[in-house]
């Protein structure tokens, strides 16, 4: 038999335990390497998927290659060698995949789409069918883990889709950072490194917030930026917050970057966080029923990545008992999860504050700005931020309507405060262990 005919056994093999989809997405590239005295090489197409094969179904692998092929085995995954380089017809070696830096999963297919990021998405289809001629650049903000990464990526795949010849450019400010200083360490690299990030078409920038305070790389980025910028190439940068909220950041860069189209995405309703377990679970080969996942859903509010994570678990968990997840399981999960993250009702917590003051929700709500009042709102606000996790622009409504702004002033200032005055730690501590017993 030869490697491609046993490779296609053991993946009908695999059909026993895996769903079709399943197989299809993580087995889809791969081949067999070589196999010889029972010691198998799986080739993989990424760095990534050969990290996940292993760490997922080395054990399921060896099994089913044994069982085959009647001796025991050992299975390595590694990447495939990339096909003879046709770089020199295809110009600059970064146009290829891995140069870009695009990750192969975060693409506008994957990304759910609801209430909280429909904006985002539209104005990142639009660029991404016009780029460098509207919204230049576009400046992404939200919190972390609500999909600034994955949206980024969609956009630098569909541009390249659409056209092949353009050239994208991922990076997070980090490795802006880091390649900067070391080729100004080694001078003669200076030029590649501007070269690097001045010929692209689409360059994609990641969490500019790190670029805060570092006055050399404010200044490079500048530069880079007002070239590609006067030569009509699109930018798109993201960070945790809106660029005028970025401390230590040069005036002249909060102007380049709010001077396209600015936009936020906020955190997921209880449809979207829904729908993104369907999805996520679906593209795992889970079969969730519907119950479990609203559940799941309803009890777990904030991130994204917080509701991959805890699916995840649950999935990891059920399949080490051998259960599908049930409600039961999903219960014993969530009690397991550290406190914070799991949702505390913003009206239990308007509730305790009141209590704690003597205050009616009326007046913290109302707009009256005595020190009685704005302390035990900053509180309010603090730990809605901090235990469930809502978005400042829901924090706000809470509060009567003051706008987000306004809501992270409060935090910023309680957070400053919690750090010289021990009183109002104590106090908040209070609040917080009453709120979630641990
Ligand atoms: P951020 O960059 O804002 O911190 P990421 O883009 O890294 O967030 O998203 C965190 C995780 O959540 C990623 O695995 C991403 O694929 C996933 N994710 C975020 N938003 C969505 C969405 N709308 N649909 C599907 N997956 C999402
Ligand atoms: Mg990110």
């Amino acid at each position: 038999m030869d490697k491609k005919e046993i490779w296609k056994n053991v993946l009908s093999c695999l059909e026993a335990e895996l769903s079709k989809p399943t197989i299809a997405a993580f087995f889809g590239h791969t081949e067999l390497g070589s196999f010889e005295s029972g010691v198998a090489k799986v080739l993989c197409p990424s760095h990534l998927s050969a990290e996940y094969l292993k760490t997922r179904y080395q054990k399921l692998i060896t099994e089913v290659l044994g069982d085959l092929s009647g001796q025991s085995c050992r299975v390595s995954f590694e990447i495939k060698p990339l096909p003879p380089t046709k770089s020199q017809t295809l110009g600059p070696i970064f146009k290829t995949r891995e140069q870009d830096g695009l990750v192969p999963s975060y693409t506008f297919e994957n990304f759910v789409i609801g209430f909280s990021n429909q904006l985002a998405v539209s104005v990142a289809q639009v660029v991404t069918e016009n780029p460098g001629k509207l919204h230049n650049p576009l400046f992404l903000h939200s919190s972390v883990g609500l999909g600034k990464t994955h949206l980024l990526h969609a956009i630098g795949h569909a541009i390249k889709e659409q056209d092949q010849e353009a050239t994208v450019l991922y990076s997070p400010t980090e490795r802006f950072t880091n390649e900067m200083v070391r080729a100004i360490q080694d001078r003669r690299s200076m030029s590649s490194f501007r070269k690097k990030f001045r010929s692209v078409d689409v360059l994609l920038v990641d969490d500019t917030q790190f670029l805060a305070g570092r006055v050399a790389t404010q200044e490079e980025f500048f530069n880079t930026f007002n070239e590609l910028y006067l030569a009509g190439k699109q930018i798109i940068l993201t960070s945790d917050r809106r660029p005028s909220e970025i401390k230590q950041l040069e005036d002249r860069l909060v102007s380049r970057f709010s001077g396209g189209m600015v936009i936020d995405i906020q955190e997921p309703d209880l449809d979207m966080r829904a729908e993104i377990l369907r999805r996520k679970a679906a593209a795992r080969g889970a079969n969730l029923q519907e119950e479990t996942i609203l559940l799941l859903a309803e009890q777990i509010s904030g991130s994204v990545r917080q509701l991959e994570g805890v699916l995840n678990q649950l999935l990891t968990i059920a399949a080490a008992q051998n259960t599908v997840p049930s409600p039961e399981l999903v219960n014993g999960v969530l009690a397991s999860l550290p406190q914070p993250k799991r949702f505390i009702s913003p009206e239990g917590i308007l509730t305790a504050v009141c209590q704690k003051f003597n205050l009616k929700p009326e007046v913290l709500r109302s707009p009256k700005r005595t020190k009685e009042v704005v302390r035990p709102r900053q509180i309010t606000a603090y730990l809605l931020r901090n235990l469930s996790q809502i978005s400042l622009q829901q924090i706000g409504e809470l509060l009567g309507g003051r706008d987000h702004s306004t809501i992270l002033h409060s935090l910023g200032k309680i957070e400053e405060e919690l750090t010289r005055d021990p009183f109002l730690r104590s106090q908040v501590e209070a609040l917080r262990a009453e709120l979630s017993p641990a």
